[in-house]
């Protein structure tokens, strides 16, 4: 029943894409009002970038509706309006994000290094990752799946890949997931997920494995090339990353996501961007302020 429903989901992919890209919101423009009247206690890093007036995002600039860049260069989807939701309650204009892409496997390392102030990028919150960085949230449950091409029927789910070759990116946990629990599946990793494309199409490899709303995007992105296939077999809450150790930003960015819940400013953003193709989630995830 479950991919009956992604199917029909996408049929419609193409035509909500091209609408949206001539909707009357401009792309710079947030869903959230920003809040210039805010101020936060001196010391904190919410002090800090409001008084600077502005902020560094890292997102994905490949993955349509989560982070794709735009014709004027930022990026569009719904991790970038999340991260001008958390903007505005900084007090900082959408035109005041920096947007820098973080692939899978540098997301610890950009935000360690202070080359971001924090990460919106289809970021699944687990304990590894925790070692390194916190996470606020979750804002988005998703889950891996497999996508194939449109004409291949041997492909329905993680049990038939063995002998067969999978694409994933690096440092990502559907990668992870692949090489702990499917050890006869020969792997693929480039550095990012699009860079898979061409190798399913022309059959370098046999399936592209990631999370189902980044796949959704894919099959939307080139329509009539490439289906979704089987259930989702992974959990991946989406997670917002920011340095370890900073609990007072951590517990803001959670206030945001809670409120953004609530004040109808979540939805605004899933129906401007993922929206256009995926069914609206039927609950919001419960926020874990471990
Ligand atoms: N959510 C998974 C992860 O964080 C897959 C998507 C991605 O690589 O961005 O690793």
């Amino acid at each position: 029943m479950r991919a009956t429903k992604w199917k029909i989901a996408l049929v419609v992919a193409s035509l909500a894409m091209s609408m949206s890209a001539c909707g009357e919101d401009k792309a710079d423009e947030g869903v959230a009002d920003v809040d210039k009247n805010v101020s936060f206690d001196e010391g904190t890093t919410m002090a800090k970038l409001h008084d600077a007036g502005k902020i560094t995002i890292g997102t994905k600039f490949d993955q349509p509706l989560f982070g794709l860049k735009g014709p004027d260069g930022t990026p569009e989807g719904f991790d970038v309006e999340m991260g001008k939701i958390v903007a505005a309650k900084l007090g900082i204009d959408a035109g005041d994000i920096k947007w820098v892409a973080t692939p899978s496997e540098i997301r610890e390392t950009s935000i360690e290094d202070g080359r971001v102030d924090i990460v919106i990028a289809t970021y699944t919150i687990n304990d590894e990752r925790k070692q390194l960085v916190d996470f606020a949230g979750p804002y988005f449950n998703a889950g891996q799946m497999l996508m194939v091409t449109e004409d291949n029927d041997d492909i329905n789910g993680p049990d038939d890949l063995k002998g067969k070759t999978v694409c994933s990116a690096r440092g990502s946990t559907p990668a992870q997931n692949m090489a702990d629990n499917y050890p006869e599946v020969k792997l693929e990793l480039p550095a990012e997920y699009s860079d898979c494309l061409e190798p399913l199409r022309n059959g370098q490899v046999d399936a592209l494995t990631t999370d189902n709303v980044i796949l959704s995007g894919y099959v939307a992105q080139n329509e009539g090339d490439f289906k979704l296939v089987g259930d989702p077999f992974t959990e991946e809450p989406y997670g917002i990353g920011l340095k370890k150790g900073d609990d007072e930003f951590r517990d803001f960015i959670n206030d945001v996501i809670e409120e953004s819940f609530d004040n109808g400013e979540w939805e605004k953003a899933w129906n401007k961007t993922a929206g256009t193709v995926l069914d609206m989630p039927a609950d919001f995830p419960k926020v874990d302020r471990y």
